[in-house]
């Protein structure tokens, strides 16, 4: 039996892809933790494994809307956050830790704490990667820019003081690259296949690119058209009535049978030309409608994306984020989708009808499905993780 120690941030998308891994290890007669927030406690433990709950610890948690964008475009500041929260958890989990003695610690590439105390108590570590893996060949393709880079580089002595905060706590960590790069020397599990991941190739083999675990159906969903098309911006930046009332407008008048999924920061009240084959919920089971769509308006997150493609449906783009553009960027390369521009409804509508008009847009998703379909999944991931154990 191994004890295998998970972390991860507070969000659907980055903790949904490890539980299939947890049930999976448990299965096997391993032992698991899972330090998360309150809000995933229920499913954690459905999976089978010991939640601990590290709510009021996340730093980014108590940032005013202002901090929370400076987030993302101030790697001094970002730093900041990140050795707040690692401290503040250190002082409530390193002893626990160490008495758990783990074989193995399993972070999120996103919650660098779970990286930063695997350093600390020399703990062998898998990184888990929700979205696609990323260096410098993936960056260019996914359009991301070096500016970026630049912006770190000129941020790097407030960078160090930071860190300087974290070496008098016994981490021994020398730069910020160590913390966020995602190396070719880390253990990797990644939940794509290498043909929907851009240049898999160039990364090493210490990636496992395990696949998708898609999760059964809760509630079925009956189908009543001939055309069925899924409208969703996803659980956490959904506010986008403009968007809905376009896509309403573009589909008010046709045979198409259309679910519009808006989550709970718009009032469906303000949503104007409803129509009888129009369907508003403030949240579906996204797996039961995706069955049986023909389309999908995402914005493409990167597990609505991978969701609708298992099915081999394609995809009308509206990404928000550089992330999404990232994703988008990819299928558009594969041919599985187009990534619509103009947000108003004619142009919306005559986007839907180029893709349901045409069988490459099928056929290509189609192509990334099966390549989904042929991974090692969860069973891939977790003897992953124990193959690291026994290294
Ligand atoms: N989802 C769902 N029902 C909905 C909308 C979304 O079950 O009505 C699920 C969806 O299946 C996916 C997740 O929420 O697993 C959204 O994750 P994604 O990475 O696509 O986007 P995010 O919400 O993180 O922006």
């Amino acid at each position: 039996m191994k004890k295998i120690v998970f972390f991860c941030i507070p969000a659907y998308g980055h903790t949904n892809p490890t539980l299939g891994v947890v049930r999976e290890l448990v299965a096997q007669g391993n032992k698991v933790w899972y330090y998360s927030f309150n809000q995933f406690q229920a499913a954690i433990e459905e999976a089978g494994a010991i939640f601990v709950s590290c709510d009021g610890f996340d730093q980014t948690e108590n940032l005013s809307a202002k901090d929370g964008a400076k987030i993302a475009k101030d790697m001094a500041f970002a730093t900041k956050v990140l050795v707040d929260t690692t401290l503040c958890l250190d002082d409530a989990i390193y002893e626990d830790l160490l008495k758990i003695k783990p074989d193995c610690i399993v972070a999120d590439s996103m919650a660098l704490w779970g990286k930063l105390i695997a350093k600390k108590l020399n703990t062998k570590f898998v990184s888990s990667t929700t979205t696609f893996a990323f260096n410098k060949e993936s960056a260019r393709i996914m359009g991301q820019s070096i500016l970026n880079a630049a912006k770190m580089i000129i941020s790097i002595p407030k960078i160090n003081r930071e860190l300087s905060r974290l070496q008098e706590k016994g981490y021994p960590v020398n730069s910020i690259l160590e913390i966020i790069a995602n190396d070719p020397n880390t253990d990797t599990i990644v939940y794509t296949s290498p043909e929907f991941q851009p240049c898999a190739q160039t990364f090493s083999t210490k990636y496992a690119f395990v696949g998708p675990s898609i999760r059964p159906v809760m509630q079925p969903f009956q189908k009543k058209m001939e055309k069925l098309i899924y409208i969703s911006m996803g659980t956490v930046n959904n506010d986008l009535l403009p968007i809905y009332q376009s896509c309403i407008d573009a589909l008010k008048r046709t045979n198409y049978q259309v679910v519009l999924s808006i989550g709970n920061q718009v009032d469906p009240k303000l949503i104007k030309n409803k129509s009888e084959n129009i369907s508003i919920y403030p949240s579906v089971d996204q797996i039961a409608v995706l069955q049986q769509s023909d389309l999908f308006i995402t914005h493409c997150g990167m597990n609505s994306v991978t969701e609708a493609l298992f099915f081999g449906v394609p995809l009308l783009m509206l990404p928000q984020t550089s992330e999404q553009l990232g994703v988008s960027r990819r299928v558009k390369q594969l041919g599985a989708g187009i990534i619509q521009k103009r947000m108003n409804a004619k142009a919306i509508y005559k986007s839907v009808e180029t893709l349901l008009s045409s069988q490459e847009y099928y056929k290509n998703a189609s192509k990334i499905s099966e390549s989904f379909q042929k991974c090692s999944g969860a069973q891939g991931a977790a003897k992953k993780i124990l193959d690291v154990c026994d290294l």
